[in-house]
């Protein structure tokens, strides 16, 4: 197996690198010679592409495309309003807030992959905004606030620190006593699988008595190789559980077969399906977007009932002031002070009695 090192020393990210994996069509090319943007993946993720479809939904998340120029829709300054960034409250760059007992605590703004449709593009792909993403601040400010008992750590990739400094991190988050749980949102075990390693094992393994939960990001069944499977298989013998929060993407996974295939397919490599975002409004990204009831709709046409209650993501819209879930709601048909009609998936209705209050 190829060393993830070498994945990252080989990343892909010129024309001449693509046009290896890929027919680049005329419009690619524009978009890459003509647009101020960091992209990029990994050889492991570029040989997922269709070398001949523009459409391919791996090539979409990866290839630059001259509609990213376009913002009809896309809030300005986006980041900075969706992370609270503005508020009274001081905190380090590196800690977003929105809730009173988690954070997110940002500590790298390189990824393994530049997901076109990245809601923090304006820092991680576009690099308008500038952060400051300090370890020690961050840790400090954590340190100061005992009704934080949840860190989700976060980029960029965190996984692709090195082992040492991400055995520093949870050493240190460990050794605060109001910390109940640490988590990590980390697109490796799709993008870059190697990056589970002897080592890095080493470094989350063990009955702690707090644990690592890491959520992963997946969004096209296609995306999920034995590769994947090995990795999400090797993070469970460590005793971390693997989530995943799909981004609802036009054109890529907006479709009842293929809404239903990922979930379904998630579970085959023992990932459980977490979240369903919709996509966010950062500028750029309009032509990934699809009207906000569509997920709700996809979870009741292709899963609710469909398949299993495992493979049930909740949709969510990620807020300013939080994540707003909006779920398909259709399920109580009527009630009266002694039942209820309910409705299943396929339309049928039965009775269930109602005890009063
Ligand atoms: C998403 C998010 C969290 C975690 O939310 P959960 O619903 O607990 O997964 C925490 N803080 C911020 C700022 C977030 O964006
Ligand atoms: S891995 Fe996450 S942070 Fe990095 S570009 Fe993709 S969506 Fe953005």
């Amino acid at each position: 197996m190829e060393s993830w090192q070498k994945q990252m020393q080989n990343h892909v990210h010129t024309l001449d690198a693509l046009k290896k994996f890929i027919n680049v069509t005329e419009q690619e090319e524009r978009a890459i010679t003509e647009m101020h943007t960091r992209w990029g993946t990994t050889p492991y993720f570029a040989a997922l592409m269709d070398k001949n479809d523009p459409n391919c939904p791996i090539r979409r998340q990866v290839v630059p495309s001259l509609l990213e120029q376009k913002n009809t829709y896309g809030l300005a300054n986006y980041l900075i309003w969706k992370e609270n960034r503005a508020t009274d409250e001081v905190r380090p760059d590196s800690i977003a807030r929105q809730y009173q007992d988690r954070v997110a605590f940002t500590v790298t703004d390189v990824c393994a992959n530049y997901c076109r449709h990245c809601f923090r593009k304006e820092l991680v792909v576009d690099r308008e905004l500038q952060l400051r993403f300090d370890v020690e601040e961050g840790l400090d400010w954590i340190r100061g606030h005992p009704e934080v008992r949840d860190v989700l750590i976060t980029g960029g990739d965190p996984f692709l620190l090195s082992d040492d400094k991400l055995a520093y991190l949870i050493d240190q988050l460990r050794n605060m006593p109001h910390l109940q749980m640490i988590r990590f949102g980390t697109r490796t075990p799709i993008v870059l699988p190697q990056r589970i390693t002897e080592g890095l094992k080493k470094v989350l393994a063990g009955r702690h008595p707090v644990p690592i939960w890491i959520n992963t990001q997946c969004n096209h069944p296609k995306e999920i190789t034995e590769e994947t499977a090995r990795a999400v298989y090797d993070l469970l013998t460590c005793g971390v559980n693997v989530g995943n929060q799909a981004v609802l993407l036009k054109g890529i996974n907006d479709d009842v077969p293929t809404f239903r295939k990922l979930h379904q397919k998630l579970l085959t490599v023992r990932i459980r399906p977490y979240y369903v975002f919709y996509c966010e409004p950062a500028p750029g990204i309009d032509h990934f977007r699809t009207p906000v009831e569509k997920g709700a709709e996809l979870v009741r046409d292709a899963i609710r009932g469909h398949t299993t209650g495992l493979a049930q993501p909740m949709y969510v819209i990620a807020t300013n002031i939080g994540k707003i879930p909006l779920m398909p709601d259709y399920y109580i048909m009527d009630k009266n002070e002694t039942e209820y009609t309910l409705r299943n998936y396929q339309g049928k209705t039965t009775k269930w009695p109602n005890i009063p209050e």
